[in-house]
Protein backbone atom coordinates (compact mmCIF):
# COMPACT_ATOMS: atom_id res chain seq x y z
CA UNK A 1 0.00 0.00 0.00
CA UNK A 2 1.62 3.48 -0.64
CA UNK A 3 1.18 5.97 2.33
CA UNK A 4 0.25 8.96 -0.11
CA UNK A 5 -3.29 9.35 -1.63
CA UNK A 6 -3.78 11.59 -4.14
CA UNK A 7 -6.20 14.03 -5.74
CA UNK A 8 -5.95 12.00 -9.20
CA UNK A 9 -4.30 9.15 -10.57
CA UNK A 10 -3.29 9.59 -14.33
CA UNK A 11 -3.01 5.93 -15.88
CA UNK A 12 -0.66 5.92 -18.90
CA UNK A 13 1.68 8.30 -19.54
CA UNK A 14 0.99 8.12 -23.44
CA UNK A 15 0.36 12.17 -24.97
CA UNK A 16 -3.27 12.07 -23.99
CA UNK A 17 -2.42 11.08 -20.52
CA UNK A 18 0.92 12.59 -19.43
CA UNK A 19 -1.32 16.06 -21.11
CA UNK A 20 -3.90 15.79 -18.56
CA UNK A 21 -1.59 15.09 -15.87
CA UNK A 22 0.48 18.39 -16.47
CA UNK A 23 -3.04 20.29 -16.49
CA UNK A 24 -4.65 18.66 -13.18
CA UNK A 25 -0.91 19.38 -11.51
CA UNK A 26 -1.28 23.33 -13.21
CA UNK A 27 -4.68 23.26 -11.10
CA UNK A 28 -3.28 22.54 -7.79
CA UNK A 29 -4.19 18.78 -7.65
CA UNK A 30 -1.91 16.13 -7.00
CA UNK A 31 -1.35 13.58 -9.16
CA UNK A 32 0.43 10.45 -9.65
CA UNK A 33 1.18 9.13 -13.00
CA UNK A 34 1.57 5.46 -13.28
CA UNK A 35 2.58 3.89 -16.62
CA UNK A 36 3.49 0.50 -17.25
CA UNK A 37 6.21 0.96 -19.86
CA UNK A 38 7.90 4.48 -20.79
CA UNK A 39 6.59 7.74 -21.53
CA UNK A 40 4.99 7.94 -24.83
CA UNK A 41 6.34 4.65 -25.73
CA UNK A 42 2.81 3.61 -26.66
CA UNK A 43 0.78 4.73 -30.07
CA UNK A 44 2.46 8.14 -29.30
CA UNK A 45 6.02 6.63 -30.13
CA UNK A 46 4.04 5.24 -33.25
CA UNK A 47 2.10 7.88 -34.53
CA UNK A 48 2.97 10.43 -37.48
CA UNK A 49 2.84 13.80 -34.76
CA UNK A 50 0.62 15.62 -37.28
CA UNK A 51 -1.26 18.74 -35.96
CA UNK A 52 -4.31 18.70 -38.11
CA UNK A 53 -7.15 20.26 -38.20
CA UNK A 54 -9.80 18.21 -39.53
CA UNK A 55 -13.31 18.74 -40.97
CA UNK A 56 -15.37 15.18 -40.56
CA UNK A 57 -17.61 16.62 -38.41
CA UNK A 58 -18.36 19.88 -36.26
CA UNK A 59 -17.22 18.11 -33.28
CA UNK A 60 -14.19 16.66 -34.66
CA UNK A 61 -13.20 19.94 -36.19
CA UNK A 62 -14.38 22.26 -33.24
CA UNK A 63 -11.83 19.73 -30.90
CA UNK A 64 -8.86 19.47 -33.45
CA UNK A 65 -8.95 23.69 -33.99
CA UNK A 66 -9.18 24.46 -30.07
CA UNK A 67 -6.15 21.95 -29.81
CA UNK A 68 -4.27 23.23 -32.48
CA UNK A 69 -4.70 26.77 -31.19
CA UNK A 70 -3.56 25.59 -27.52
CA UNK A 71 -0.29 24.18 -29.74
CA UNK A 72 0.34 27.07 -31.37
CA UNK A 73 -0.05 29.19 -27.93
CA UNK A 74 2.81 26.54 -26.82
CA UNK A 75 4.90 26.60 -29.73
CA UNK A 76 7.80 28.85 -27.76
CA UNK A 77 7.79 26.93 -24.62
CA UNK A 78 8.67 23.70 -26.92
CA UNK A 79 11.67 21.90 -26.43
CA UNK A 80 14.13 21.63 -29.42
CA UNK A 81 13.33 18.04 -29.33
CA UNK A 82 9.93 17.96 -29.74
CA UNK A 83 10.59 19.42 -33.15
CA UNK A 84 7.71 21.86 -33.67
CA UNK A 85 7.91 22.38 -37.14
CA UNK A 86 4.71 24.32 -38.84
CA UNK A 87 5.41 23.11 -42.40
CA UNK A 88 1.65 22.96 -43.15
CA UNK A 89 -0.19 20.44 -44.61
CA UNK A 90 -0.83 20.12 -48.79
CA UNK A 91 -4.38 17.90 -49.38
CA UNK A 92 -3.57 16.53 -52.81
CA UNK A 93 -6.26 16.26 -55.00
CA UNK A 94 -5.30 13.59 -57.83
CA UNK A 95 -8.39 14.35 -60.12
CA UNK A 96 -11.63 16.68 -60.86
CA UNK A 97 -13.64 14.93 -57.59
CA UNK A 98 -10.80 14.95 -55.76
CA UNK A 99 -10.10 19.14 -56.60
CA UNK A 100 -13.90 19.74 -55.89
CA UNK A 101 -13.23 18.28 -52.79
CA UNK A 102 -10.61 20.10 -51.59
CA UNK A 103 -13.05 23.17 -52.32
CA UNK A 104 -15.94 21.59 -50.29
CA UNK A 105 -13.02 21.72 -47.51
CA UNK A 106 -11.55 25.33 -48.39
CA UNK A 107 -15.02 26.38 -47.84
CA UNK A 108 -15.89 24.87 -44.64
CA UNK A 109 -12.64 26.54 -43.41
CA UNK A 110 -13.09 29.74 -44.67
CA UNK A 111 -16.73 29.73 -42.67
CA UNK A 112 -15.03 28.78 -39.93
CA UNK A 113 -11.85 31.09 -39.53
CA UNK A 114 -8.94 28.77 -41.15
CA UNK A 115 -7.08 30.30 -43.53
CA UNK A 116 -6.47 28.08 -46.98
CA UNK A 117 -5.27 28.10 -50.52
CA UNK A 118 -6.65 26.62 -53.00
CA UNK A 119 -3.50 25.32 -55.18
CA UNK A 120 -4.10 24.73 -59.21
CA UNK A 121 -1.60 21.75 -61.24
CA UNK A 122 1.36 24.52 -61.71
CA UNK A 123 0.89 26.09 -58.19
CA UNK A 124 0.95 22.08 -56.72
CA UNK A 125 3.98 21.66 -58.92
CA UNK A 126 6.02 24.58 -57.55
CA UNK A 127 5.53 24.16 -54.05
CA UNK A 128 6.22 20.00 -54.00
CA UNK A 129 8.19 19.77 -57.33
CA UNK A 130 9.03 15.81 -56.38
CA UNK A 131 5.23 15.12 -56.78
CA UNK A 132 4.62 13.21 -60.02
CA UNK A 133 2.97 15.62 -62.80
CA UNK A 134 -0.52 14.93 -63.70
CA UNK A 135 -2.25 16.14 -60.37
CA UNK A 136 -4.78 17.90 -60.05
CA UNK A 137 -4.28 20.28 -57.71
CA UNK A 138 -4.40 20.90 -53.93
CA UNK A 139 -5.27 22.92 -50.88
CA UNK A 140 -2.82 24.55 -48.38
CA UNK A 141 -3.64 24.64 -44.91
CA UNK A 142 -0.56 26.75 -43.91
CA UNK A 143 -1.65 26.71 -39.80
CA UNK A 144 -1.16 22.72 -39.62
CA UNK A 145 2.21 21.47 -37.88
CA UNK A 146 4.41 18.64 -36.94
CA UNK A 147 5.84 16.97 -33.93
CA UNK A 148 8.14 14.50 -32.34
CA UNK A 149 5.38 12.93 -30.22
CA UNK A 150 7.50 11.18 -27.30
CA UNK A 151 9.08 14.00 -26.80
CA UNK A 152 6.37 16.38 -26.18
CA UNK A 153 4.88 13.57 -23.80
CA UNK A 154 7.96 13.62 -21.37
CA UNK A 155 7.72 17.82 -22.01
CA UNK A 156 4.32 17.06 -20.36
CA UNK A 157 5.46 14.69 -17.85
CA UNK A 158 8.13 17.36 -16.95
CA UNK A 159 5.71 19.97 -16.25
CA UNK A 160 3.46 17.90 -13.62
CA UNK A 161 6.49 17.18 -12.09
CA UNK A 162 7.99 20.41 -11.93
CA UNK A 163 4.12 21.26 -9.98
CA UNK A 164 4.74 18.16 -7.42
CA UNK A 165 3.49 15.44 -9.18
CA UNK A 166 4.85 12.01 -8.85
CA UNK A 167 5.80 9.26 -11.55
CA UNK A 168 5.32 5.21 -10.95
CA UNK A 169 7.02 4.07 -14.14
CA UNK A 170 7.45 0.33 -15.57
CA UNK A 171 4.39 -0.47 -13.25
CA UNK A 172 1.16 -1.66 -14.72
CA UNK A 173 -2.27 -0.80 -12.69
CA UNK A 174 -3.85 -4.40 -12.36
CA UNK A 175 -7.28 -2.99 -11.41
CA UNK A 176 -9.03 0.36 -11.07
CA UNK A 177 -10.98 0.33 -7.79
CA UNK A 178 -13.44 2.95 -6.36
CA UNK A 179 -10.78 4.83 -4.30
CA UNK A 180 -7.67 4.43 -5.87
CA UNK A 181 -6.02 1.55 -8.11
CA UNK A 182 -4.28 -1.58 -7.54
CA UNK A 183 -1.12 -1.73 -9.60
CA UNK A 184 0.05 -5.37 -11.02
CA UNK A 185 2.81 -5.86 -8.32
CA UNK A 186 -0.27 -5.88 -5.35
CA UNK A 187 0.71 -2.32 -4.54
CA UNK A 188 -2.44 -0.16 -4.03
CA UNK A 189 -2.28 3.43 -4.66
CA UNK A 190 -5.47 6.10 -3.40
CA UNK A 191 -6.90 8.31 -5.00
CA UNK A 192 -10.20 10.85 -5.08
CA UNK A 193 -10.14 10.48 -9.01
CA UNK A 194 -8.82 8.07 -11.47
CA UNK A 195 -8.01 8.88 -15.00
CA UNK A 196 -7.91 6.12 -17.71
CA UNK A 197 -5.80 7.37 -20.32
CA UNK A 198 -4.51 3.77 -21.00
CA UNK A 199 -5.29 4.27 -25.03
CA UNK A 200 -5.94 0.88 -26.70
CA UNK A 201 -5.70 -0.76 -23.40
CA UNK A 202 -8.25 1.17 -21.70
CA UNK A 203 -10.95 -1.27 -22.57
CA UNK A 204 -8.45 -3.87 -20.05
CA UNK A 205 -9.23 -1.56 -17.58
CA UNK A 206 -12.53 -0.84 -18.11
CA UNK A 207 -14.44 -3.54 -19.55
CA UNK A 208 -17.02 -2.70 -21.87
CA UNK A 209 -15.76 0.99 -23.04
CA UNK A 210 -16.58 0.68 -26.68
CA UNK A 211 -12.41 1.29 -28.35
CA UNK A 212 -11.21 -0.70 -30.78
CA UNK A 213 -7.65 -1.47 -31.44
CA UNK A 214 -6.86 0.08 -35.39
CA UNK A 215 -3.24 -0.95 -36.67
CA UNK A 216 -1.47 1.06 -38.57
CA UNK A 217 1.76 1.36 -39.95
CA UNK A 218 4.74 3.83 -40.83
CA UNK A 219 8.60 4.17 -42.21
CA UNK A 220 11.10 6.26 -41.91
CA UNK A 221 13.53 7.17 -44.07
CA UNK A 222 17.47 8.13 -44.12
CA UNK A 223 18.15 12.16 -44.06
CA UNK A 224 16.67 13.90 -47.66
CA UNK A 225 16.26 17.51 -46.52
CA UNK A 226 13.47 19.53 -48.95
CA UNK A 227 12.60 16.20 -50.98
CA UNK A 228 9.16 17.31 -49.40
CA UNK A 229 8.09 20.69 -47.58
CA UNK A 230 4.86 20.05 -46.38
CA UNK A 231 2.62 17.13 -45.00
CA UNK A 232 1.28 15.77 -47.80
CA UNK A 233 -1.73 13.93 -47.67
CA UNK A 234 -3.80 12.35 -50.71
CA UNK A 235 -7.26 13.45 -50.62
CA UNK A 236 -8.29 10.01 -50.98
CA UNK A 237 -7.03 9.62 -47.19
CA UNK A 238 -10.48 10.65 -46.41
CA UNK A 239 -12.06 7.60 -47.54
CA UNK A 240 -9.93 5.25 -46.33
CA UNK A 241 -9.42 6.79 -42.60
CA UNK A 242 -12.99 6.86 -42.44
CA UNK A 243 -13.95 3.25 -43.29
CA UNK A 244 -14.82 1.31 -40.21
CA UNK A 245 -14.03 -2.43 -41.35
CA UNK A 246 -11.83 -2.52 -44.40
CA UNK A 247 -8.44 -2.85 -44.36
CA UNK A 248 -6.96 0.61 -46.22
CA UNK A 249 -3.53 2.44 -46.91
CA UNK A 250 -3.26 6.07 -48.09
CA UNK A 251 -0.53 8.12 -49.11
CA UNK A 252 0.60 10.29 -46.67
CA UNK A 253 4.27 11.58 -45.95
CA UNK A 254 5.79 13.95 -43.37
CA UNK A 255 8.81 15.62 -43.36
CA UNK A 256 11.04 15.35 -40.20
CA UNK A 257 13.28 18.35 -39.26
CA UNK A 258 16.16 15.91 -39.20
CA UNK A 259 15.81 15.74 -43.32
CA UNK A 260 14.28 12.13 -43.13
CA UNK A 261 10.36 11.24 -44.51
CA UNK A 262 8.12 9.93 -42.59
CA UNK A 263 5.54 7.48 -44.92
CA UNK A 264 2.20 6.37 -44.23
CA UNK A 265 0.17 4.85 -43.32
CA UNK A 266 -2.79 2.18 -42.88
CA UNK A 267 -5.75 0.93 -41.09
CA UNK A 268 -6.62 -2.41 -40.02
CA UNK A 269 -9.09 -3.59 -37.29
CA UNK A 270 -9.31 -6.97 -36.09
CA UNK A 271 -5.30 -7.36 -35.97
CA UNK A 272 -3.85 -7.83 -32.86
CA UNK A 273 -0.13 -8.81 -33.47
CA UNK A 274 2.20 -5.92 -33.33
CA UNK A 275 4.71 -7.22 -36.97
CA UNK A 276 4.93 -5.52 -39.50
CA UNK A 277 2.58 -7.39 -42.27
CA UNK A 278 5.19 -7.03 -45.44
CA UNK A 279 2.08 -6.80 -47.88
CA UNK A 280 0.44 -3.79 -46.16
CA UNK A 281 3.57 -2.48 -46.36
CA UNK A 282 4.31 -3.00 -49.76
CA UNK A 283 0.77 -1.11 -50.63
CA UNK A 284 1.45 1.32 -48.71
CA UNK A 285 4.56 2.18 -50.25
CA UNK A 286 3.08 1.27 -54.03
CA UNK A 287 0.63 4.38 -53.09
CA UNK A 288 3.44 6.46 -51.92
CA UNK A 289 5.54 6.18 -54.88
CA UNK A 290 2.27 7.08 -56.92
CA UNK A 291 2.49 10.27 -56.01
CA UNK A 292 6.34 10.65 -55.64
CA UNK A 293 8.09 8.68 -57.80
CA UNK A 294 11.35 9.38 -56.48
CA UNK A 295 11.05 7.89 -53.32
CA UNK A 296 11.98 4.48 -55.30
CA UNK A 297 15.59 5.61 -55.25
CA UNK A 298 15.64 6.43 -51.06
CA UNK A 299 16.79 4.37 -48.39
CA UNK A 300 14.39 3.64 -45.12
CA UNK A 301 15.77 3.45 -42.39
CA UNK A 302 13.11 1.20 -40.50
CA UNK A 303 9.33 0.25 -40.41
CA UNK A 304 7.12 -0.07 -37.18
CA UNK A 305 3.19 -0.20 -36.42
CA UNK A 306 1.23 1.27 -33.62
CA UNK A 307 -2.18 1.14 -32.51
CA UNK A 308 -4.90 3.32 -32.94
CA UNK A 309 -7.76 3.41 -30.05
CA UNK A 310 -10.59 4.00 -32.65
CA UNK A 311 -14.76 4.47 -31.28
CA UNK A 312 -17.63 3.41 -33.56
CA UNK A 313 -18.31 7.22 -34.13
CA UNK A 314 -14.61 8.34 -34.48
CA UNK A 315 -14.85 10.89 -31.33
CA UNK A 316 -12.50 10.57 -28.10
CA UNK A 317 -14.19 9.57 -24.71
CA UNK A 318 -13.73 12.54 -22.58
CA UNK A 319 -15.39 13.00 -19.02
CA UNK A 320 -16.64 10.48 -16.63
CA UNK A 321 -17.39 7.24 -16.62
CA UNK A 322 -18.69 7.12 -13.06
CA UNK A 323 -17.96 9.38 -9.93
CA UNK A 324 -14.98 8.79 -9.34
CA UNK A 325 -13.36 7.38 -12.97
CA UNK A 326 -12.62 9.87 -16.19
CA UNK A 327 -11.90 8.79 -19.38
CA UNK A 328 -9.69 10.60 -21.59
CA UNK A 329 -9.48 7.64 -24.78
CA UNK A 330 -10.15 6.77 -27.98
CA UNK A 331 -8.25 9.28 -30.00
CA UNK A 332 -8.06 7.24 -32.96
CA UNK A 333 -5.59 9.02 -35.78
CA UNK A 334 -5.93 12.37 -34.16
CA UNK A 335 -4.78 11.60 -30.05
CA UNK A 336 -1.60 13.53 -30.62
CA UNK A 337 -2.99 16.53 -32.21
CA UNK A 338 -6.30 16.64 -29.61
CA UNK A 339 -4.11 15.38 -26.57
CA UNK A 340 -4.21 20.09 -24.97
CA UNK A 341 -7.93 20.24 -25.75
CA UNK A 342 -8.73 16.90 -24.50
CA UNK A 343 -6.32 17.77 -20.94
CA UNK A 344 -8.38 21.17 -21.21
CA UNK A 345 -11.84 19.95 -21.32
CA UNK A 346 -11.17 17.04 -18.96
CA UNK A 347 -10.38 19.49 -16.43
CA UNK A 348 -12.69 21.66 -16.53
CA UNK A 349 -14.92 18.87 -16.03
CA UNK A 350 -13.28 17.70 -12.64
CA UNK A 351 -12.98 21.40 -11.49
CA UNK A 352 -16.48 21.69 -12.28
CA UNK A 353 -16.18 24.54 -14.59
CA UNK A 354 -17.00 26.01 -18.46
CA UNK A 355 -14.15 24.90 -21.10
CA UNK A 356 -13.40 26.56 -24.21
CA UNK A 357 -15.72 24.63 -26.60
CA UNK A 358 -18.58 22.36 -25.29
CA UNK A 359 -17.88 19.17 -24.11
CA UNK A 360 -20.97 17.02 -24.85
CA UNK A 361 -20.00 15.64 -27.95
CA UNK A 362 -17.02 13.97 -26.28
CA UNK A 363 -18.67 12.48 -23.16
CA UNK A 364 -18.73 9.14 -22.55
CA UNK A 365 -22.38 8.65 -21.59
CA UNK A 366 -23.50 9.50 -25.25
CA UNK A 367 -21.50 5.67 -26.03
CA UNK A 368 -25.53 4.50 -24.53
CA UNK A 369 -26.73 5.01 -27.09
CA UNK A 370 -24.17 4.65 -29.82
CA UNK A 371 -24.75 1.89 -31.91
CA UNK A 372 -21.48 -0.78 -31.67
CA UNK A 373 -18.85 -1.42 -34.17
CA UNK A 374 -19.53 -3.88 -36.71
C1 LIG B 1 0.50 4.90 -37.52
C2 LIG B 1 -0.11 5.99 -36.70
C3 LIG B 1 -0.03 7.31 -37.12
C4 LIG B 1 -0.59 8.34 -36.36
N1 LIG B 1 -0.45 9.62 -36.78
C5 LIG B 1 -0.99 10.64 -36.03
C6 LIG B 1 -0.84 11.98 -36.44
O1 LIG B 1 -0.16 12.28 -37.42
N2 LIG B 1 -1.46 12.96 -35.70
C7 LIG B 1 -2.20 12.67 -34.58
O2 LIG B 1 -2.76 13.59 -33.99
N3 LIG B 1 -2.31 11.38 -34.15
C8 LIG B 1 -1.75 10.37 -34.85
N4 LIG B 1 -1.89 9.07 -34.45
C9 LIG B 1 -2.71 8.79 -33.28
C10 LIG B 1 -1.93 9.02 -32.00
O3 LIG B 1 -0.66 8.41 -32.08
C11 LIG B 1 -2.72 8.49 -30.82
O4 LIG B 1 -4.07 8.93 -30.89
C12 LIG B 1 -2.13 8.98 -29.51
O5 LIG B 1 -0.75 8.67 -29.44
C13 LIG B 1 -2.86 8.34 -28.35
O6 LIG B 1 -2.18 8.71 -27.17
P1 LIG B 1 -2.60 8.02 -25.82
O7 LIG B 1 -1.83 8.69 -24.75
O8 LIG B 1 -4.08 7.96 -25.71
O9 LIG B 1 -2.17 6.48 -26.00
P2 LIG B 1 -0.74 5.80 -25.92
O10 LIG B 1 0.32 6.63 -26.49
O11 LIG B 1 -0.89 4.42 -26.45
O12 LIG B 1 -0.47 5.77 -24.36
C14 LIG B 1 -1.15 4.90 -23.50
C15 LIG B 1 -0.14 4.53 -22.40
O13 LIG B 1 -0.81 3.75 -21.44
C16 LIG B 1 0.09 2.80 -20.95
N5 LIG B 1 -0.69 1.70 -20.35
C17 LIG B 1 -1.50 0.82 -20.98
N6 LIG B 1 -2.03 -0.03 -20.08
C18 LIG B 1 -1.57 0.37 -18.85
C19 LIG B 1 -1.76 -0.12 -17.53
N7 LIG B 1 -2.56 -1.18 -17.27
N8 LIG B 1 -1.12 0.49 -16.50
C20 LIG B 1 -0.32 1.57 -16.75
N9 LIG B 1 -0.09 2.05 -17.98
C21 LIG B 1 -0.71 1.46 -19.02
C22 LIG B 1 0.86 2.36 -22.19
O14 LIG B 1 2.10 1.77 -21.84
C23 LIG B 1 1.00 3.67 -22.93
O15 LIG B 1 2.23 4.32 -22.66
C24 LIG B 1 -1.29 8.03 -35.17
C25 LIG B 1 -1.35 6.71 -34.72
C26 LIG B 1 -0.75 5.69 -35.46
C27 LIG B 1 -0.79 4.29 -34.95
Amino acid sequence: MSSKTYDAIIIGAGIVGSACAAECAREGLSVAIVEAGIIGGGATAAGMGHLVVMDDSEAQFALTRYSQQLWDEMSDELPREVEYDACGTIWIAAGDEEMAEARRKEKFYADRGVKTEVLDAHSLAEAEPNLRPGLAGGLRVPGDSVIYPPCAAQFFVDQAVAKGAEVFLGTAVETIATDGVRLRDGTFIGAGLVVNSAGSSSPSLTPGLEVKKRKGHLLITDRYPNFVRHQLVELGYLKSAHTLTAESVAFNIQPRKTGQLLIGSSRQFGVEEAQVNTSILVSMLDRAVEYLPGLRKLSSLRTWTGFRAATPDKLPLIGPHDEKLYLATGHEGLGITTSLATAKLLVAQIMNRESAIPVMPYLPARMAQEPVHA
